[in-house]
């Protein structure tokens, strides 16, 4: 294993040195762990940094004046830092027992202990805040920083049956960071895929949206996860062929990647993630459409505004997903808008009231004629005004 020259110091946020100093004084090992550490040796942007203690929930409960029992059962409690921030604190743990859907963790371990129960050699390094000592018994930063890979802690079988989020995890690295999953660990993996099946659906989830969120390249990404997806029967409505790579900076939204990634599946496959009803009815607006005006012009714009309603948003941006390129009748859009032209019946200058006493007969009638009078402003906003329609009113009941 080559040796990687690590920093000799991090640049830790006074807020998390003055927990970590309270606790170290108090005679509790204190380390920083995980995600932000991995993210400060790449300098990509940190996360806060979590740390890890000896000190047990009780003890740091004990240590702070303000505290937030977030995840007590796995050791984890929030503590209010001087920046008036939670910074979380999780005493070292390791696996007492684990079937493959949670591991259950015990306390009253040291800090390798603690790193040896993490998923990826990557995500097992510690630094010390205050002797600046490095942690990293798994080769972590050669992984990061050399080889660029994910690799497993341990056994790559065992460690993924333990707990089988952690091949969704691996991929999910593998594809922020765009890495290889190291040869071992991408085997077990594959092999050990069909036990995602015993996966809560909101893990899964979880996981899918942070995936879609902090992927570099959905291509890179796309190839990490069909093989693993063909072999549990969570997202079978995945295309298979390679999706547009999406433009830089490009907002990313789950549900609308998820759309361009399943199209009209996104809809059942989003369901059996148990995403919420308002994703789910965001996901059947985009894909029912229709995806574009049928010409470029304002009539045919204001006509799709209308057909869309609160869907236009989301199709102008898959619009961009899909063509890497702003939808050409955006501007036609915003001139619409600016000439404060209606595109939806509560627009209009006539109301049901008005049909009504107008001698339209109650019932389905008046929002047949509401939208027949919308198709007419739709083609001539002139028409928006009570007498014309409620002329045009008469004339077509
Ligand atoms: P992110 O930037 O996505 O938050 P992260 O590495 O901080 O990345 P978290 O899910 O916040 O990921 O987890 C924090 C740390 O806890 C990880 O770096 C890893 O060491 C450990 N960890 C999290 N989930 C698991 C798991 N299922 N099995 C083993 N270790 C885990
Ligand atoms: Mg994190």
């Amino acid at each position: 294993m080559s040796k990687v020259a690590l920093p000799g110091r991090l640049d830790i946020p006074p807020a998390v040195l003055a927990i970590a100093t309270t606790l170290q004084e108090a005679g509790h090992d204190t380390w920083c762990v995980g995600g932000a550490v991995r993210d400060a040796l790449t300098g990509a942007p940190q996360s806060d940094f979590d740390l890890a203690t000896a000190a047990t929930p009780d003890q740091v409960q004990a240590l702070f004046k303000r505290t937030v029992p977030v995840g007590v059962e796995f050791g984890t409690v929030g503590v209010f830092g001087e920046d008036k921030v939670l910074h979380e604190v999780t005493t070292f743990r390791h696996d007492v027992s684990t079937d493959g859907r949670r591991a259950v963790v015990q306390w009253g371990a040291s800090i390798d202990e603690d790193l040896a129960r993490r998923d990826f050699t990557i995500n097992a390094i510690a630094y010390h805040p205050l002797r600046h000592e490095w942690r990293d018994p798994f080769g972590g930063a050669a992984d990061l920083l050399e080889k660029k890979e994910v690799r497993a802690v341990g056994k790559p079988e065992e460690r993924f049956r333990e707990d089988y989020l952690r091949i969704l995890r691996g991929a999910r690295f593998a594809a922020r960071f765009q890495f290889c999953v190291e040869k071992t660990t991408w085997g077990a993996m594959t092999a050990e895929a069909p036990g995602m099946a015993q996966l809560s659906a909101e893990r899964v989830r979880e996981e899918w949206f942070k995936m879609l969120r902090t992927t570099q390249s959905l291509v890179w990404a796309t190839k990490l996860w069909r093989p693993l997806i063909a072999k549990t029967a969570w997202m079978p409505e995945l295309r298979t062929d390679d999706p547009p790579e999406p433009p830089a900076g490009l907002h990313r939204d789950p549900v609308l990647l998820t759309v361009l990634l399943a199209g009209e599946g996104a809809v059942p496959l989003l369901t059996r993630l148990k995403c919420s009803n308002a994703d789910i009815a965001r996901a059947k607006g985009a894909v029912e459409g229709p995806e574009a005006p049928l010409e470029m012009d304002d009539r045919a714009t204001r006509h799709w505004m209308a057909a869309v309603g609160t869907s236009e948003e989301d199709l102008l941006v898959l619009w961009q997903l899909r063509h890497g390129t702003p939808a050409p009748w955006d501007h036609l859009i915003a001139e619409i808008r600016r000439r404060g032209e209606t595109t939806s019946r509560g627009g209009l200058a006539v109301t049901g009231d008005d049909l009504i006493a107008a001698g339209v007969p109650r019932g389905p009638e008046i929002g047949r004629t509401l939208d027949r009078l919308l198709a007419l402003v739709l083609d001539d906003p002139a028409l928006n005004t009570r007498e014309a329609l409620l002329a045009r009113a008469r004339e077509t009941t």
